[in-house]
């Protein structure tokens, strides 16, 4: 593997073409792309391009990327592995992750608020929704005509969600609601939410049900102002507020009770599409650290021509190969429906994973709350007091 191919391929489909190179001579291992997802990522790249300066600039200013995601939905990218029936494009999940890591490298605000609609709420409804539901949820989904969101975290139920408090009663033909969510992505503009409450709290995580439900219908929610967060300012993380919110009996998603397994199926399928905006996000970084360091003259040469800079860019181009490739494998596997979660991937018999390591891992041990800046050893002046709007949802991007 040399140095010149990674310096030079980030973004230009340098994985397959390498893992092609090395592998075409072997049976039974295909690295290529069907004419398909190449037409599909190649029209993610030249989306990408079209809106990178405005990206940098909204991201830098924290606003909400509007005129991005309306591109993004006028092309066809919020229904990519939605079945077709319901306004999807009917791809695999190989190609929307193509997309992603394309998409991601320019606005990964928009990227993120893309992903929240199509995998976690989109392709939860299509697997676990009735036809009815189906029908009224996943073409304004798909579409991205409406933008949708996915309501588990709560202040004191972050990576253990069976501990939410938010619950839920039958009452007359329907439910009533109550409970505060946190981190809820695009909460404050959706029109539909996926929420997780307690319909039975006697059985524990075991009495949670998945709801699905048209927030235009359901004036007893609230929100607060977007998190200040450290990255992806562009998309905006909210609190929701439910006051016995009056729900209709299809609402509930999936069977009474079994919603724990709806969100977290939902997640877990999700995870391989956030890894694709990652690496998206790290394909980024590397073009810019490249553009910066041969840019950038000390001791009368560019930096990049030092071998020390040279061999953390080949290293961040390395591990960057490895994150794409493990994402697409957990992608086809995904689209084979073979199990795609790590720990079931790795051979018995190999040694456990090694550490992951990046500059960030101080701040990522606190996850949500790090990233935000409200959080008191982010805290500044500016830091916005939690105060409930009445705005009505009506924001879209279509
Ligand atoms: C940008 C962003 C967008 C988000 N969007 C949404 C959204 O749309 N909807 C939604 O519901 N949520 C959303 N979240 C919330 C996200 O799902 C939570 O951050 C996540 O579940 C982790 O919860 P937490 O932040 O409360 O971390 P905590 O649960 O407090 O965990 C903090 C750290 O504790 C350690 N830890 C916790 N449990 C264990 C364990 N069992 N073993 C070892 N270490 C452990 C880990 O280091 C972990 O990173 C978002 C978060 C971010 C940052």
């Amino acid at each position: 593997m040399s140095s010149g191919f990674l310096l030079t391929a980030p973004g230009k489909n340098g994985i397959i073409a390498l893992a092609y190179y090395h592998f075409r001579r072997k049976a039974n291992m295909d690295f290529t792309l069907s004419a398909e997802q190449k037409a599909v990522q190649e029209k993610a790249r030249r989306m990408a391009r079209e809106v990178k300066e405005d990206a940098v600039r909204l991201d830098r200013q924290g606003r909400f990327p509007q005129q991005i995601l309306e591109l993004w939905a006028k092309e066809g990218m919020f229904g990519l592995a939605l079945p077709r029936d319901y306004g999807g494009g009917g791809y695999d999940y190989v190609t929307y992750v193509l997309a992603q890591m394309e998409l991601a490298q320019a606005c990964p605000s928009s990227a993120l608020v893309l992903h929240v609609n199509h995998s976690l709420v989109g392709l939860a409804v299509n697997q676990f929704g009735t036809a009815e539901q189906k029908r009224r949820f996943l073409p304004q989904v798909a579409k991205g005509e409406v933008f949708a969101c996915f309501a588990l975290t709560e202040p004191e139920a972050g990576s253990d969600p069976a501990r939410l408090k938010t619950s839920a009663r039958a009452e007359g033909a329907g439910w009533v609601l109550s409970g505060h969510k946190n981190f809820v992505t695009s909460g404050n503009l959706a029109r539909f939410a996926l929420v997780a409450a307690l319909t039975d709290p006697n059985l524990g995580s075991k009495g949670i049900s998945a709801f699905i439900i048209d927030l235009a219908q359901t004036p007893e929610v609230t929100w607060g102002p977007p998190e200040a967060k450290l990255g992806l300012r562009g998309a905006e993380s909210v609190s929701l507020y439910f006051d016995q919110a009056r729900l209709p009996a299809n609402s509930l998603l999936g069977d009474m009770n079994q919603g724990l397994k709806v969100m977290l199926a939902a997640l877990d399928g999700a995870r391989v599409g956030s890894a694709a905006i990652a690496v998206g996000i790290g394909r980024g970084v590397l073009a810019e650290s490249l553009a910066y360091g041969r840019r950038r003259e000390q001791f009368g040469q560019a930096i990049a021509q030092f071998q020390a800079t040279q061999w953390k860019l080949a290293d961040m181009g390395c591990d960057l190969e490895a994150a794409a490739l493990l994402t697409l494998k957990a992608a086809w596997l995904r689209d084979q429906n073979l199990p795609y979660s790590a720990p079931r991937l790795w051979p018995k018999s190999s040694p456990p994973m090694p550490p992951c390591t990046p500059p960030w891992k101080g701040c990522k041990s606190w996850e949500a709350t790090a990233t935000s800046r409200t959080t008191p050893w982010n805290a500044t002046s500016e830091t916005p007091k939690r105060a409930r709007s009445t705005k009505a949802p009506t924001k879209s991007c279509g």
